[in-house]
């Protein structure tokens, strides 16, 4: 049995893995795919003290600082269930999908989020050559550009109104009649005129010339009109799902899929702590990812030395 067992290898997970074994304490992690969602990133321009790197670069650095320290991964495991210690002090069981059965003193969950897609032709040609999903990490690649961002609710509604102080302009797409977003946010952006909002407007195609994304084709759903809209960016907002389904029988999640956490990164189990955009934390970035994850493995820690 391990002392730490992470489930999930994205920045979360590998930083929990390195705090960990750096205690000495018998470690593993089990990822469905080692790296996360940074696997899917081209330019990395915001993780302090490296000016540039790209996803698969970053990926790599992972993997080689955790393979440093004496850590057990299991890449390709996807976890299924989870057990909680049947009393304090004992062995939390994570079952994997493949049928086998890991056991440990401490689980620090970290299994990340995936942006949901709007499925439409275009959208997974043109991805992270057009088509984003991340205001904040590639919102700067569009600087003087015409967007469109797609989707009308908080977070949509924050990113027009970010990526108008930085691009040409913005069109947002929402596919109801109104946006769903706060009114504080919806008043301020209506005040910005580099923004044109379309309601009642469904996205039917991002077109490209095969190499870039060059527009966005939506349908009025009252008119029945189709229109054409020409760009070079869509950032795509209609929600981030973690990736918790597998919990919710076990672990306290939000009304959104959020594990439920504290500042120490410890979950409504003892003994089960988690970190990164599986978590209720604010903001999905790595650099926060990785922060939390060292701190959920040092609650872990100090959740042995007194159990
Ligand atoms: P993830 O990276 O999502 O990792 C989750 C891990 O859990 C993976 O290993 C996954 O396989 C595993 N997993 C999931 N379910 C299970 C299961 N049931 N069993 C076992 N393992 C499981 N952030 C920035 O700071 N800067 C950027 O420039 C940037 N660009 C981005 C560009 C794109 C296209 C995307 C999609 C995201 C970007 N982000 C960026 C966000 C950043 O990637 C995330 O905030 C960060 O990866 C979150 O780390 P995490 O470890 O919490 O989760």
């Amino acid at each position: 049995p391990y002392d730490v067992l992470i489930v999930g290898g994205g920045p979360a997970g590998a930083a929990a893995a390195v705090y960990a074994a750096r205690k000495g304490i018998r470690t593993g992690v089990a990822a469905e795919r080692f790296g996360g969602q940074v696997n899917d990133t081209m330019a990395i321009e915001n993780y302090i003290a490296i000016p540039e790197t790209d996803g698969p670069r970053f990926a790599t650095s992972l993997d080689q600082h955790i393979k440093a320290y004496d850590v057990d991964v299991m890449n390709l495991q996807r976890a299924a269930k989870l057990v909680p210690a049947a009393d304090p002090g004992g062995y939390a069981e994570v079952q994997l999908a493949n049928g086998g059965t890991l056991k440990a003193k401490t689980v620090i969950l970290s299994t990340g989020a995936r942006w949901r897609n709007v499925n439409v032709p275009g959208e997974q040609e043109y991805k992270n050559k057009g088509v984003a999903y991340c205001p904040h990490c590639d919102g700067p690649l569009f600087k003087g550009k015409r967007v469109a961002v797609i989707g009308g609710g908080n977070s949509g509604v924050e990113a027009a109104i970010d990526l108008a102080g930085l691009v040409a302009h913005v069109t947002l797409i929402e596919f109801a009649d109104k946006l769903r977003a706060d009114a504080v946010l919806v008043k301020k952006l209506n005040s910005l005129p580099n923004v044109v909002v379309h309601l009642n407007a469904q996205t039917t195609e991002l077109t490209g010339d095969g190499s870039k994304l060059n527009g966005l084709s939506w349908k009025d759903r009252v008119s029945g009109a189709d229109n054409h809209i020409e760009l070079e960016g869509v950032f795509v907002q209609i929600g981030l799902v973690p990736n918790t389904e597998w919990l919710k029988d076990t672990i306290e999640l939000s009304r959104h899929g959020e594990i439920i956490v504290d500042a120490r990164g410890q979950t409504s189990v003892p003994g089960v702590f988690a970190a990164g955009d599986a978590t209720t934390t604010p903001f999905k970035q790595i650099i926060i990812a990785a922060g939390e994850g060292a701190k959920a493995a040092l609650s872990a820690f100090d959740h042995i030395i007194r159990n």
